[in-house]
């Protein structure tokens, strides 16, 4: 049995351990690196709405093709299904509010600048799984279940909502137990509002249809989310094609014209999982392992990149001043420095999703109001814009 020690190891295989591992590499810390064994290249049919920081952080990290793979949004149409008329709202000088970018290509992208590093011969990596972590003053002895036992000073857990990190290292963790999903499929449209996404919220669930390319054809392209729970998912999910583009149609109204499928209808479960201190003995928990939110403000793995950018400037400040990357002032450090954001993002997905699932139709017609008469206060808007940009 070998034995090796390596400062800093990342567990997981999503987008959030990948992004991580890129950003602490570039700041001069490489990480050991374990993927998930089983699900290894998984395709992720998804599309993620990132915020113009979290889109910053990518072109910073020197993914090349990044930008001309993704699609510029630059207004959100937002309604209630009783409200007749969407809201609008947008950036200053009409700027891009955020950004759409298909998992895969960005999978892709990432995967692309990792071999990199490999081919350097810098970064070590492993497809295996963890058995056991024992932490003590000195370092955590990790056993794998190949019988390998390394040793760390830190293990950052980016394995997703279900972390096994976080239960072996017994974190405390708030799982609230919902039963709902994210239907996925990318949509063809008549009607071609360049850069423009479309939100809307109703009994039945909420559906975003989010800009993505104009077809040589000039039909344009959304891709399209639907929030919806247990028996909801239930009525829809097998539907014909045309019946389920005319339910689509129903629910979100004319204002892009004839809808038509142009994918397989995919569904994410959604998780709804809190972690009040997601760091334990000389272990921090990132991205969904830490915060599993719902996805209507998709604003879900923005968080994991702002977990991301948090703990690699933690690594630096720690290393130039010569701390243990592990220890309870280092961790603590980052933890203070994330809280307040990442509690004020999952309180506000929660009030959203609660206001549309129990709210009487009255309460929703009065909210539909509200965004109504916000379409006359501009500097209400511009102020909506710039938090959703600041995640
Ligand atoms: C339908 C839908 C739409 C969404 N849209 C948006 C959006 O527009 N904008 C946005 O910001 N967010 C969005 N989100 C949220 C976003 O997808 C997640 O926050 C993000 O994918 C989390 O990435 P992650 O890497 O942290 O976790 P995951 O993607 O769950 O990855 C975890 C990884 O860890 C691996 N793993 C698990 N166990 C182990 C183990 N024991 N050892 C090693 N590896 C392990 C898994 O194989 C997996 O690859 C959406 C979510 C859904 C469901």
């Amino acid at each position: 049995m070998e034995k090796f020690f390596f400062e800093v190891i990342v567990v997981g295989s999503g987008l959030s351990a990948k992004t991580t591992i890129i950003s602490l590499f570039k700041k001069g810390i490489i990480p050991f690196w374990i993927e998930n064994i089983q699900n290894y290249k998984i395709k992720d049919d998804r599309t993620t709405m990132l915020s113009p920081k979290s889109f910053k952080m990518f072109q910073e990290l020197g993914l090349k093709d990044f930008e001309k793979k993704s699609f510029p949004t630059k207004k959100i149409n937002i309604k209630t299904q009783n409200q007749k008329n969407f809201t609008v709202f947008e950036g200053k000088k009409f700027l891009p509010i955020c950004y759409l970018t298909e998992n895969n290509v960005l999978h892709q992208e990432l995967d692309t600048l990792i071999s990199k590093i490999e081919k350097n011969k810098k970064l070590v990596k492993v497809q295996d799984e963890i058995r056991s972590i024992k932490s003590d003053s000195d370092n955590n002895e990790i056993v794998l279940k190949s019988g390998d036992k390394i040793y760390s000073s830190l293990v950052i857990g980016v394995d997703g909502a279900n972390s096994k990190i976080r239960k072996i290292q017994n974190i405390k963790t708030k799982d609230h137990g919902i039963k709902k999903f994210g239907l996925v499929a990318i949509m063809e449209h008549e009607a071609s509002h360049p850069n423009v996404s479309w939100q809307v919220f109703s009994e039945t669930g909420i559906l975003a249809l989010l800009a993505k390319d104009i077809k040589p054809n000039k039909r344009a392209v959304s891709s399209l989310i639907w929030s919806l729970d247990n028996k909801q998912i239930d009525a829809i999910r097998n539907l014909p094609s045309k019946d389920f583009e005319k339910k689509v149609k129903e629910e979100f109204g004319s204002s892009l014209g004839d809808l038509h499928l142009i994918s397989k209808i995919n569904e994410w479960p959604i998780f709804r999982i809190d972690v009040p201190n997601p760091t334990g003995k000389r272990t921090v928990l990132l991205g969904d392992a830490a915060h599993s939110i719902y996805p209507l403000a998709g604003q879900g793995f923005n968080l994991a990149i702002g977990d991301i950018s948090q703990i690699t400037d933690t690594m630096l400040w720690a290393k130039e001043r010569g701390l243990d990357l592990g220890s309870s002032v280092v961790l603590n450090k980052y933890v203070n420095n994330r809280k307040f954001w990442v509690n004020s993002v999952s309180k506000m997905t929660d009030s959203i999703d609660w206001f549309f699932s129990n709210a009487s139709n009255n309460s929703q017609n009065t909210f539909g109001s509200l965004l109504s008469i916000s379409n006359n206060f501009q500097p209400i808007k511009h102020k909506l814009v710039e938090i959703m940009k600041e995640n």
